[in-house]
């Protein structure tokens, strides 16, 4: 690469970034093109001869952008937190860069190193179990998404039952999770081999706020054991993404402890939030947990993808997913002296994710981070209140963390046409570009919908 020529191209690209941020709240939050909008504007195959930069950039302020949900807007309540920041931006841009494949320690120890030491940094933010920590038997890990988190951690724990009960077992084992669990879980289930029918999703209610019902769980083991089933995962969420419920934690961590299984935690989104000590206590229980992940890139200030994963044996994980080919032989990993995390994920190739991190933590400290949270949060509170406020709607399930879940009241109760008020009123506002919000539809057939607040750290300014 030309350095030059480098520096010259990625100034105009960080200008035209730098320009459409300026300019982003004149964008329809949600983009409104139909599908296949973009085949109409662009060539059927690729430039014989290069184009200039310029051409380019004027395509994608032409062509693309309308056809982007500006996840960055001010406007954007969807789903959940959607946080980009300058510091992830450039550990981003740093990454790309150096442009490194870390999977051995060899190929780039310093992109190891940094894993290491960033998942550990941030695993005594959330002052999770010694435990999980790289000096004892497990560590952290950077993983691309929740969903690849679970699903390695399945196939570990999976491996590590059949160890003990023979391959051809598999279709006697059974997971469990509730009802509003992520389905990711379900996906890792199918591509690991879990039998359909032994994937339990148990019920929740309003009672329990949507909370796994620990006893309902013992119930449902004991049935499984007495037809000669054997339990070996639970999944339990900590915010989970329709009600963010809070699963019991200890509680769970007792069954799951007494019947010898696999306790994960999925803390995708509101895990961040547990770097406050006064939300710290939602993961009281981790301690007993074999498995840990949360989302840096949901709520952390850390540009997609960064999904944080500790687990207690990492053993466990590097039996289920090692191999060891000829050429990704070195005397640095055949002397056991360093992590490859290769044997700790599904690809080979990883890029430097840490920098990204370590760059949110150094450049905006634990206290600016723990204020970022805590101001998301009241946000969310005051929203809230208006809802409760207003006699037109409800609020479908108390907020615990920076999403609010409301509804539309049926004037006379009835579940059809509020459900189709609730529908209408989700379409209208979000057809207008001025805000997206997203929705769900609750174990009862009610379909409610969810927003999420959140507010940009760099801008020191709130949405
Ligand atoms: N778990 C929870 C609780 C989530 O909220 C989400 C995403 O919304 C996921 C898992 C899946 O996240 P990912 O896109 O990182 O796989």
């Amino acid at each position: 690469m030309d350095a030059e020529q480098l520096r010259e191209s990625a100034h105009r690209m960080v200008d035209f970034i730098a320009d459409y941020y300026k300019s982003i709240e004149s964008f329809p939050v949600l983009s409104q093109v139909e599908p296949g909008y973009l085949r109409k504007l662009l060539p059927d195959s690729a430039p014989d001869h290069p184009e200039s930069l310029q051409q380019v950039l004027e395509d994608v302020q032409a062509k693309i952008l309308p056809g982007v949900t500006h996840w960055q807007s001010p406007n954007y309540f969807a789903y959940y937190p959607s946080n980009s920041s300058i510091a992830g931006f450039m550990g981003e841009m740093l990454s790309a860069g150096l442009n490194i494949v870390g999977f051995s320690w060899i190929t780039s120890p310093a992109a190891t190193e940094l894993e290491i030491i960033v998942l550990d940094w941030l695993a005594k933010l959330l002052n999770l179990p010694d435990d999980f920590l790289s000096t004892g038997p497990g560590g952290g890990v950077i993983q691309g998404t929740a969903s690849e988190a679970v699903l390695v951690v399945l196939l570990a724990a999976r491996d590590k039952f059949l160890s003990r009960i023979g391959k051809s077992s598999l279709d006697k084992l059974v997971v469990y999770s509730s009802d509003q669990t992520h389905s990711a879980l379900q996906k890792a289930c199918q591509i690991g081999g879990i039998y359909p029918e032994n994937c339990r999703v148990l019920k929740t209610d309003a009672s329990t706020n949507y909370a796994l019902s620990p006893d309902l769980l013992n119930e449902v083991i004991s049935q499984d054991i007495s037809t000669g089933l054997v339990p070996f995962l639970l999944c339990a969420t900590v915010g989970t993404t329709s009600s963010t419920a809070v699963d019991p934690l200890p509680a769970l961590a007792t069954v799951a402890k007494r019947n010898g299984m696999w306790f994960h935690i999925d803390a995708a989104y509101a895990g961040s939030a547990c770097i406050c000590p006064e939300y710290r206590p939602y993961i009281d229980g981790v301690e007993e947990a074999d498995s840990f992940n949360m989302n840096a890139h949901k709520w952390f200030l850390t540009n997609f993808d960064c999904s944080a994963l500790w687990i207690k044996d990492r053993k466990a994980l590097i039996q289920a997913l090692s191999t060891n080919p000829e050429f990704l032989k070195n005397k640095a990993s055949q002397a056991n002296m360093v992590v490859d995390y290769r044997d700790w994920q599904i690809p080979l190739g990883r890029r430097f994710r840490s920098l990204k991190l370590w760059m949110v933590l150094r450049l905006y400290g634990v206290q600016n981070l723990q204020q970022y949270i805590r101001n998301h949060i009241e946000l969310a509170r005051q929203f809230e209140d208006l809802v409760i406020q207003d006699p037109r709607f409800e609020v479908v399930t108390p907020r615990i963390f920076s999403l609010v879940c409301f509804r539309l009241l049926s004037p006379d109760n009835d579940g059809d046409k509020g459900n189709k008020l609730n529908r209408d009123l989700l379409d209208t506002v979000n057809s207008t570009g001025k805000i997206f919000i997203s929705h769900t539809v609750s174990s009862l057939g009610y379909i409610h919908l969810t927003l999420c607040s959140w507010g940009s750290i760099d801008r020191r300014e709130t949405c």
